[in-house]
């Protein structure tokens, strides 16, 4: 039996040595690891809008006893609690023994996705087909969304204040809908096209149909869609005027290699960052500090809106939070969120040796390597990025070193090759430390991207070392 000083040495040399997380992980380790893999496979392959995520979290969150923040009267410390945000945010809070005032340890992520939004005046018949105009979500290669199978989740909210939910194309005996592109055999002017040219926005129409309603004089088979629809959801054409439907990959989330290391799916950008921070909050039960949870949209264009980043619903839920716990005052509400603390989570992008150029090796991420943080993001000489202070990573590095996640830095690619950006700056305007951190991936923004397992595992371990040492 070795020494203890020895002992110690090595697994210090060895955690220094072992880039790759999978060379580290025990039986028990990998069995933990394929657990919350598994949960996060199902979750991102039924919750694919914004309001399908809340639902689920909320389910999620009520099953561990949270509460509706709105509905208890009084708050105090142990106690869990969440709001929704017109269905489309949601935050969630674990109680800590410290006032609110001595500020929160928060992780934030967002949980819209690009996907192609069906217009307020949709459905048309062009030459006996019948197409459901779009206009795409958030920054896409259109050329990636044609020639595959999509589903339409969303709703549709009628004039007597019902809200239909509508999901088409997700069983296996649902049909699926798509948007077409040329057969080469025709497509000799196409190919010399730039690739932003190749699918234009307007051209993003998916088609639905191509039956005509028997009797039907005028745009039969358009009116044979919208009698179908109207009978399965009890509704009316008018009603798409007041309807929020997205057109999304169709199908379920896949583990993704020969040695199942990796998992497919859609809208993990950032839903993948989205589930591991709830899931690290409700892995935490007691708290110093409160800790916090903020699941937003509109973080795909530009964080704006009642239900983005930039609004004020989570300053005035700190409000209420401190109303409720007798402490409330603007005083107060201010120092909570400059004293605080926060992971905002996006991903970020992964080595590809098939695209090696636009990544400087040094300093970019890696599938295997654990969870990313981003000193800053941004583009051309770091602009529009919150810079994380060093003393904050410093904290951080030490939190992660001691539960042994297995973390990397890393920028999004080389400078001015592009860049991209996040919710980290619109906290950090509260004076608090933000960092941007969460997981790498392959193909980011396509229909179908990829993630390492390991990451997924090491972010969540991450995100917990983060609520407990912070
Ligand atoms: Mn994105
Ligand atoms: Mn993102």
């Amino acid at each position: 039996m070795a020494d203890k000083k020895t002992v110690k040495k090595d697994t210090k040399k060895d955690s220094k040595k072992v880039k790759n997380a999978w060379l580290k992980y025990a039986a028990k380790d990998l069995k933990a690891l394929n657990s919350l893999c598994d949960e996060y496979r199902d979750f991102i392959s039924v919750c694919k809008t914004e309001r399908e995520c809340v639902d689920e979290i909320v389910a999620m969150a009520e099953k561990q006893g949270y509460k509706n923040l709105y509905e208890v009267k009084k708050v105090k410390a142990g106690d869990k609690l969440y709001a929704v945000n017109k269905g489309k945010a949601v935050v969630l809070f674990v109680v800590g023994t410290e006032p609110l005032e001595k500020g929160m340890k928060i992780l934030g992520a967002h949980i819209d996705s690009p996907r192609l939004d069906i217009k307020q005046n949709p459905l048309y018949e062009d030459t006996e087909l019948a197409f459901l105009d779009t206009h795409y979500y958030g920054g896409i290669k259109k050329y990636q969304w044609v020639t595959i199978p999509m589903a339409i989740h969303g709703v549709v909210c009628k004039k007597d204040g019902s809200v239909v939910k509508v999901v088409i194309g997700e069983d296996d005996k649902d049909p699926v809908v798509g948007i077409s592109d040329l057969l080469i055999h025709l497509a000799q002017d196409q190919m010399d096209k730039k690739a932003a040219k190749v699918i234009e926005g307007e051209d993003l129409n998916v088609l639905v149909g191509s039956m005509p309603l028997k009797d039907e004089e005028k745009d039969a088979v358009k009116a044979n869609v919208m009698k179908l629809i109207a009978d399965k959801y009890d509704i009316e054409e008018a009603d798409f005027m007041s309807a929020e439907l997205e057109v999304v990959p169709a199908g379920r989330a896949r583990d993704y290699g020969i040695d199942r290391s990796m998992i497919m799916g859609y809208g993990q950008d950032d839903r993948i960052c989205a589930f591991t921070s709830a899931k690290a909050i409700f892995n935490c039960s007691s708290i110093d500090r409160t800790a916090a949870c903020i699941l937003v949209d509109k973080e795909e264009i530009g964080s704006v809106g009642a239900t983005g980043m930039t609004s004020a619903f989570f300053e005035n839920i700190i409000a209420e939070l401190l109303d409720k716990m007798g402490a409330y005052s603007e005083l107060a509400v201010r120092r909570a969120l400059q004293n605080s603390h926060m992971l905002s989570s996006d991903v970020n992008a992964a080595f590809d040796p098939n695209f090696p150029s636009v990544m400087e090796r040094k300093n970019c991420a890696y599938f295997g390597r654990g969870m990313a943080f981003s000193k800053f993001t941004g583009s051309r000489g770091k602009s529009g990025s919150n810079d994380a202070n060093p003393e904050f990573i410093a904290k951080l590095r030490a939190a992660l070193d001691k539960h042994e996640v297995s973390y990397q830095m890393a920028e999004l690619g080389k400078v001015d090759q592009g860049g991209g950006g996040t919710i980290a700056y619109i906290m950090a305007k509260y004076n608090m430390e933000v960092i941007d951190s969460g997981v790498a991936l392959h193909n980011m923004h396509a229909p179908w991207e990829v993630a390492s397992k390991a990451d997924i595992y090491e972010t969540e371990k991450g995100y917990e070392a983060f609520l407990k040492e912070i």
